[in-house]
């Protein structure tokens, strides 16, 4: 597609929503601005194509589709089988899955579809039993009490929190700690690293009936046929969330026991991260599997968004590409390359180091907060989150930590050099700045003052490499 092509097409779109409401207009623009002009480096963000992002605004947001392709709740729906079809063919070729489902709108969607298909499949139930007959009518009051009972006394252990572990992997204020007895693994203390010991020890003393496996926030690979090991050892179903580096995965960098795929028996993502698709969720799952995950609706969900699986469609079609494969790899080099540049600056890397798309950086040694650190680097321009460190002593909203990820900017073209640049500048941020204090006068959490021109400083270096790298280039909005 040429340059002025996708510049008309999105001044020319702006132009009709500004017709209606000129303040979504303006906050749209508004948004390319920034992101073109900052450094984004939230592990979980992206930049899709311009082909990703138009196939999102189209009349197929106007069609309800529930169901299946081919047995669907609403007339009219043979394009959006197309589609769903397509995504599904796409995934599965691009995964080597036996099965996928393209329907979860988001993440948490995607582990929820997982988790029912889960207890649907492996729970002794009349639920099972009758829906498979497909006559779930003739439940009786006490079976659905039965099957309350037995659902609901399942066990489920994942990742901590604050090893790196997500929400939907158990944490006790999310749905999956509350639907499931939990329990969690956590990391080794001394290294940072995942111990696959400590982990089939715990399990097989706790017994889960689902263990997952997959992180948010853990800057390591992981051995998956390790996992799955365990599992099996416990009769337990491994479920992995390879929801942040499934870029990773779909770009070859993960094979053999790194990619989860072949060892899971479900396999979850999102598909807006790594992956660099449009923002939604979806379900890869072996055969035995595919018929519970088929019923993601009415299980868990209603109505799909079919724009969204014709844009994953196109996303998964992109990463098929040869170049998808070289991006990938630089992901990863490029993470290599950023977290040499904060060990040879002296900075603390929980685990020491990195080899997927993350680097947590421990901003305690500079006297901050992860709440202090993400601050400061936002005043000069550096997009980041902070997070918990294993053990935080600052807790979850404070942290210690602040993490960083490497697909945005490589999107952009960043490379070795770049990334050196911006250790560089977040140490110069997190080095010229001092924790605050409260009204009261006793030490902030929260407060922090950044030294004088140091915000210029570093946007100005940043604009240098943010300007060699544009954003969507050939895109000017008139
Ligand atoms: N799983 C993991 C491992 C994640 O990191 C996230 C998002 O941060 C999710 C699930 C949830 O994805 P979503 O925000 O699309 O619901």
């Amino acid at each position: 597609m040429t340059d002025s092509l996708i510049s008309s097409a999105y001044s020319q779109a702006l132009e009709v929503i500004a017709s209606v409401e000129p303040r979504i207009a303006e906050a749209t623009r508004q948004e390319l601005a920034d992101q073109r002009s900052s450094l984004k480096l939230i592990a979980s963000e992206n930049y899709a194509s311009p082909a990703v992002l138009m196939t999102m605004g189209t009349w197929f947001s106007d069609k309800y589709a529930e169901g299946t392709v081919g047995h669907r709740f609403y007339a009219g729906c043979q394009n959006v089988d197309t589609v769903e079809t397509l995504a599904a063919e796409h995934a599965r070729e691009l995964f080597g899955a036996p099965y996928a489902y393209v329907q979860p709108h988001s993440g948490i969607d995607a582990n929820l579809v997982a988790f029912w298909s889960i207890l649907a499949n492996r729970v002794e139930s009349p639920y099972l039993q009758k829906m498979q007959a497909k006559n779930v009518n003739e439940l009786t009051e006490a079976d659905w009490e039965t099957l309350r009972h037995e659902f609901g006394n399942q066990r489920l252990l994942g990742m901590s929190l604050d090893a790196g572990g997500h929400l939907t992997h158990g944490f006790r204020p999310n749905i999956s700690g509350k639907m499931f007895h939990q329990q969690q693994y956590g990391t080794d203390p001394e290294t940072g690293l995942l111990d696959y010991d400590a982990v089939a020890a715990k399990a097989r003393e706790f017994k889960p009936l689902v263990l997952v496996a997959g992180y948010s926030a853990y800057p390591r690979r992981v051995n998956f046929a390790k996992m799955r090991e365990i599992a099996d050892e416990v009769g337990a179903v491994l479920m992995v969330d390879m929801a942040h580096f499934a870029g990773l995965v779909a770009g070859k960098v993960f094979t053999g026991e790194e990619d989860p795929v072949p060892y899971a028996h479900l396999t979850t993502t999102t598909t807006h991260k790594s992956l660099r698709g449009p923002r939604g969720g979806m379900v890869l799952a072996q055969e035995e599997f595919a018929a519970d995950v088929d019923r993601g609706c009415p299980m868990v969900l209603g109505g799909p968004l079919s724009h969204v699986m014709a844009a994953k469609a196109v996303a998964f079609a992109e990463a098929r590409q040869p170049s998808f494969q070289t991006y990938a790899q630089k992901v990863a080099d490029n993470a290599k390359s950023l977290a040499e540049g904060f060990l040879t600056r002296g900075a603390n890397l929980v685990t020491g180091g990195t080899d997927n798309h993350i680097v947590l950086l421990d901003v305690s040694s500079f006297g901050l907060t992860g709440r202090q650190a993400e601050s400061a680097l936002l005043d000069a321009g550096v997009v980041t989150n902070r997070n918990s460190v294993p053990a935080d002593p600052n807790g979850a909203w404070y942290t210690s930590g602040v993490r960083l990820g490497t697909p945005a900017l490589t999107t952009r073209g960043f490379g070795h050099e770049e990334f050196d640049t911006v250790a560089e500048l977040i140490v110069d941020v997190l080095s010229n700045t001092e924790a605050g204090t409260t009204k009261a006068g006793g030490p902030s959490k929260a407060s922090y003052v950044l030294g004088d021109g140091v915000a210029d400083r570093v946007t100005k270096q940043s604009a240098d490499m943010l300007d060699k790298h544009p954003l969507y280039p050939g895109l000017v909005l008139s």
